[in-house]
């Protein structure tokens, strides 16, 4: 009788294993979202102070013929100066929307007025959308108007300003905002911004235009537009400023595949 029970033990947690065992097996089946993704491109990556293979090279450090309105701005030793005497803007001949954009700068060497009238630039995204320069290194202005700053909007996370005269690199990524048939605004812009490798913007939300004497507002535009570089009377250099145009990865639907799975 005893014996009976034992056995009777043995071939239940046997049993309970081996569902145990299928168990397992069937949770580790592989998830399959049933889209086929079109294979990611080949990009061969920048090497220090130059451009990704597939990026659109704006200033290379030998002319501006990329931009208009920027005939008179002084190009030397591989960077480009801001003409304070020049226009307001220099503007790229080609017309982006969603950008990754990369932009190198050096605020005058000597450090001359204060607050917003020391080394005043700009990077208007669609000629609309400003991302702050300014020499910010022991210069005191409005939080949202400082070096990183979405202009009147948002402050930078830190402030990580280099030194007069020292090189700054600018990685912006940009999503351009959408509007309807009718010009009703149906997607804000988003825009990410790192200063010297460091976030200072995090996909923050664009409100308008950018504007010194008004609150930020959308008026309806192209899905893509120039970009601008702003001149705000101080000698501001530029240097190995380049972009790449962002377009989403697609799939196609494998249905068999997503099927299979779904049913598990
Ligand atoms: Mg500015």
């Amino acid at each position: 009788m005893r014996l009976r029970t034992t056995s009777s033990a043995i071939r239940f947690t046997l049993a309970i294993s081996a569902l145990a065992i299928c168990g397992v097996v069937l949770a580790q089946r592989e998830y399959n979202s049933g889209k086929v993704w079109q294979e990611p491109k080949v990009v061969e990556p920048a090497s220090a102070g130059s451009p990704p293979a597939d990026a659109i090279v704006l200033f290379d450090g030998k002319d501006m013929s990329a931009w208009k309105d920027a005939d008179d701005w002084k190009v030397e030793d591989g960077a480009v100066t801001v003409n304070p005497r020049g226009k307001p803007y220099a503007e790229s001949k080609q017309s982006f929307g969603d950008c990754q954009l990369h932009v190198e700068c050096a605020e005058p060497e000597v450090a001359r007025g204060s607050g917003q009238g020391r080394g005043n630039s700009g990077v208007f995204l669609m000629s609309r959308y400003e991302v702050q320069v300014l020499d910010s290194y022991n210069n005191k202005t409005y939080f949202d108007g400082q070096c990183g700053a979405i202009y009147k909007q948002y402050p930078p996370l830190v402030n990580v300003s280099r030194k007069p005269g020292e090189w700054q690199t600018y990685d912006i990524i940009f999503e351009a905002p959408k509007f309807d048939f009718s010009g009703k605004l149906t997607k804000p812009a988003y825009i990410t911004v790192l200063q010297n490798g460091i976030l200072v913007q995090n996909h923050v939300e664009i409100l308008g235009s950018t504007a010194y004497d008004k609150p930020p507002a959308y008026e309806p535009h192209p899905d893509k537009a120039p970009l601008q570089l702003q001149n705000h009377g101080n000698p501001v250099k530029f240097r190995n400023i380049w972009i790449r145009e962002l377009t989403p990865i697609t799939f196609k639907m494998d249905e068999k595949s997503s099927q299979a799975t779904t049913q598990q």
